[in-house]
């Protein structure tokens, strides 16, 4: 069933989202050469504390982070742990939830660490790229495959694949709420969206083949050729009026 936001519900998502990308920004500091990934999912637990939230992610499906840190060939669901250290040249994947009186948002954003090689650029540019589209498209009226053909077309037109084992997803007062939002698929197919909707649209964009697989700690998924992969995501409102970012870095963060 779809959960349609009321003005009031949305205006605590709004909340939800602000922290979470002041939380982004602060964290963003940290990703350097060296730093260790423990420190940075400290950093943005403490943050969220310091404003009134709780990490959504923390226990959810009994997770044991705040944030999921997934580097290089980590797709997503990585654990930001004290023995995976930064090295200069590497990307990492920061996911994360919020929650504020009850109400979530969820972002990602693939980091350069250092200077990055041209393709690895090319990569999180694209991925950046697909998930402007997306929400580009993600209007009321339109409907869910146009988000899925607008991520799609562009990482295919670069060269690069869509992961397809996981998608984006609605949200509110639960991380995970329907629909299911594919990061494939063709225009004008599934459903139509509305006026209330809050969704989380979330490229994975691989640079070699599609297909990942899960490690053994049965969280950490990898791609299966080894290859790249990057992670931008938004949470969105849909309205009449028209689509808003909750998690936008630019609403006076301190990075
Ligand atoms: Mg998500």
């Amino acid at each position: 069933m779809i959960m349609l936001k009321s003005e009031y519900e949305y205006r605590l998502m709004k909340k939800a989202g602000e922290i979470l990308a002041k939380t982004m920004n602060h964290i963003a500091l940290l990703v350097q050469p060296g730093e260790t990934m423990d420190k940075i999912d400290d950093a943005a637990r403490l943050y969220m504390q310091g404003h009134q939230a709780m990490p959504s992610f923390l226990g959810l499906y009994q997770y044991p982070y705040t944030i999921c840190a997934s580097v290089n060939n980590e797709v997503i669901h990585g654990f930001p742990v004290k023995e995976k250290k930064l090295l200069e040249g590497d990307i990492v994947s920061i996911d994360m939830g919020c929650c504020f009186e009850g109400y979530h948002a969820d972002m990602a954003y693939t980091f350069p660490v250092g200077k990055i090689s041209s393709s690895r650029k090319k990569l999180l540019e694209t991925t950046k790229t697909c998930l402007k589209k997306a929400i580009a498209v993600a209007i009321c009226g339109a409907r869910i495959g146009d988000i899925g053909h607008a991520v799609q077309e562009f990482a295919e037109s670069k060269g690069f694949s869509v992961v397809r084992d996981y998608t984006g997803h609605g949200i509110g007062s639960s991380v995970h709420e329907e629909p299911q939002v594919p990061n494939f698929g063709e225009k004008g197919r599934g459903m139509a969206l509305r006026s209330g909707m809050a969704l989380a649209i979330e490229p994975m964009i691989n640079h070699g083949q599609p297909y990942v697989k899960s490690l053994p700690d049965r969280w950490t998924v990898v791609t299966k050729d080894g290859s790249d992969s990057a992670h931008f995501e938004h949470t969105v409102f849909i309205k009449e009026s028209g689509t808003e970012i909750l998690t936008d870095l630019n609403q006076g963060g301190s990075a």
